[in-house]
Order: structure tokens, then C-alpha cells, then sequence
């Protein structure tokens, strides 16, 4: 099959190597469409110890596609060839006291080949034509839901959770810092949670971004952008959904909590952060972090499904696989407005 196979940082190509096959619980699944994450240009960049695990490496993790092949014991958790998928990367090893709790993104095996699975960091992952996974790390896709929207289900669904982790309840006013694919996902999810009100704090071209999806905006890029939040909300929010996660922006999270207010923050630092005490003790404040699902895809597909979380709109460009380099470099650098752009296997 043709695979996109990282050799070292920043270099890749496209080449042909050995089908993977399915073990037991596993399926083989023909990929469609994948999403380049954040993720992705950080690892392909070698910018993370951990990720890849090895090289020569195939990432890639949120996809979708169809099964073509199961492995042992797949059928009889009803799964069929021919049933359209979407890929989550966890596959937690369901033993372990986090997994049993539900919190299999926190599995204390996380790593060891064989028991757990991480598609895509730890484990071949989907730019290629062909992927394996585990059952538990594949979900229906609902009857004619495009392959498109099955690819953004799961940074849709790392959105969900990271609004689940900052307890969104019905009526909240909620922040959201960082107007990117997972930003304006997280203010779509608090918003399908029941958030009262919406405000994204955004900058330059996404600005206009946050108006389109018709969200209340302002600009972090002014020296008066936090006085503006104060004016749109004297009493601060009541939940903040930190998407960027920059020694900058965790600060700033802190400042725009309503007394007793939580953050939940999903961006990974790559820098020191320095965490303001005095208001996080006198205010009661909770600070989260928040890593990719327990749980939420399933959900997260019946959202995408009725509109409620309008991930289509996020999709800005595609590239066929031979063009991987020239996608990267748009999702990078943000060229043409780019927020989520797609590898389509049907195409090339
Ligand atoms: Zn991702
Ligand atoms: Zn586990």
C-alpha cells in the first residue's frame, strides 16, 4: 500500500510498503479522508520526545474510511465489512484501574505495543491506505454522514471533552481562547452543552473566522483585548476552554474567571507556564487539563449528525497524499485561511 512514512524530523515521503493485517478485536479499515492536526506538524517537525514512539513512522489519527477485513472476534461485537467508520487514537488496555474508571486516555499502560495503543503516536496511523485498529477505537458512522465529517470527529470529540472537563452546564457563560479547528470546535461543543453564552478570543484572520460561526468575538491581539472580555462580561466566565495552551494564554485564562470559575486547558506547552496563585486560591479557581476522549466520540457523531456541532464548516482544503508536503505547509502556515485540511485517498 502507499503510506506517508516519516523517517526522522521533517523527513518523510510516500511510499509503498507491507499491508498491515488485522489481529484479534482488530479491524482493516481502506482510509478515506484524514485531518492534519496540530499534532501532526509538531511531530512531523520532531518537536516532542515521545511522539513518534519509532521511526520509520506512519502517523496520522483522525480519519475516516471503510472496513475491509476483520480480525478474530470482531464479528461478534457486530462488526461487518462494509460498515463506514471513524477513527479515535486511544485504545486504552480496558485492565488497568484508569480504564476501568472510564478514563482510558489515561491507561497506565499506555505505550506497551500489544496491550494499548496509541494510533498514529505509538502505532501506524491513518496516511496510508490502509489502517488497522482496534474495535474500541473505531465508531459508525450514522447513514449518509460524508467521509468528511467522519474525519473531524475526533478533534470535534477532544473539543467535547475538553468542555466536559470544564463542567460546562446549562446557561454558563464560556470563554473560549484560540479560534483554530479545536477552539471553534470547543465553542461549537460548549454551545451544544447549553452554554447561555459563547465568546471566543481570537486574532487576525480568525477574527473573522468567530463571526461567521457567529459567536460573540474579541481581540486578544490589542492591548485592550481583555478589557473588551471585561465589557462583554463584567462578571468574567464562568468556564474558560483554553484551546492554545501558550505560557501567554493560561494567564490569561485565570484572569477571565468568574469567582469559582474553571479552565479546562488542552493545549500541550512546550514552555514554562507560569500559573498566577493568589486569584486561583482567593477565587477558588480550577484549573484542568484535558487529553483527548473518554468517551466522547459517540456522542460527538450524534452532534455532527444533527448540526449541532457544525465541524464541516471547519474544513477550509484537500490534498491527495502525494501532496502531503504542500499540505502541511498550508495547515502550518495558515495559507488561504486554512483551518482543516484533508488527505482524500479517493483522490490521486
Ligand atoms: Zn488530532
Ligand atoms: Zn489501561
Amino acid at each position: 500500500m502507499k503510506a506517508l512514512v516519516l523517517r526522522g524530523p521533517n523527513s518523510f515521503a510516500v511510499e509503498d510498503v507491507e499491508d498491515p493485517s488485522p489481529g484479534p478485536f482488530e479491524v482493516l479499515c481502506k482510509v478515506e479522508r484524514i485531518g492534519i492536526c496540530g499534532t501532526d506538524v509538531h511531530m512531523v517537525q520532531g518537536h516532542y520526545d515521545m511522539w513518534p514512539a519509532y521511526y520509520p513512522f506512519i502517523p496520522g489519527h483522525e480519519w475516516s474510511g471503510e472496513i475491509v477485513e476483520l480480525g478474530e472476534g470482531a464479528s461478534e461485537f457486530g462488526w461487518e465489512v462494509g460498515h463506514r467508520v471513524a477513527g479515535s487514537s486511544h485504545a486504552g488496555c480496558m485492565q488497568c484501574k484508569t480504564c476501568i474508571g472510564g478514563r482510558y486516555n489515561l491507561c497506565l499502560n499506555y505505550g506497551k505495543s500489544g496491550i494499548h495503543s496509541h494510533y498514529g503516536h505509538t502505532e501506524q496511523g491513518a496516511y496510508a491506505d490502509y489502517v488497522v485498529h482496534n474495535i474500541r477505537s473505531i465508531f459508525r458512522l450514522p447513514d449518509g454522514m460524508s467521509y468528511d465529517l467522519g474525519a473531524v470527529t475526533d478533534p470535534a470529540s477532544i473539543a467535547l471533552h475538553c468542555a466536559n472537563r470544564g463542567g460546562v452546564a446549562a446557561g454558563d457563560t464560556v470563554a473560549v481562547i484560540g479560534a483554530g479547528p479545536v477552539g471553534i470546535l470547543a465553542a461549537e461543543a460548549a454551545r451544544s452543552l447549553g452554554a447561555g453564552r459563547v465568546i471566543v478570543a481570537a486574532r487576525g484572520a480568525r477574527l473573522s473566522v468567530v463571526d461567521e460561526f457567529g459567536f460573540e468575538v474579541f481581540d486578544t491581539n490589542t492591548a485592550s483585548g481583555l478589557e473588551a472580555f471585561r465589557k462583554l462580561a463584567p462578571l468574567g466566565a464562568d468556564v474558560v476552554l483554553d484551546a492554545a495552551g501558550t505560557p501567554y494564554t493560561v494567564p490569561m485564562a485565570i484572569e477571565m474567571l468568574a469567582r469559582g470559575g474553571r479552565c479546562s486547558t488542552v493545549g500541550i506547552p512546550t514552555d514554562a507556564v507560569e500559573i498566577p496563585m493568589a486569584p486561583l486560591v482567593l477565587d477558588e479557581l480550577e484549573l484542568v487539563g484535558s487529553r483527548a476522549v473518554a468517551g466522547e466520540m459517540q456522542p460527538t457523531l450524534d452532534f455532527i449528525a444533527d448540526d449541532r456541532i457544525r465541524a464541516g464548516k471547519i474544513i477550509t482544503h484537500r490534498f491527495p497524499l502525494d501532496e502531503f508536503a504542500r499540505a502541511l505547509e498550508v495547515t502550518e502556515k495558515r495559507i488561504d485561511g486554512a483551518m482543516k485540511v484533508l488527505i482524500d485517498m479517493s483522490n490521486g
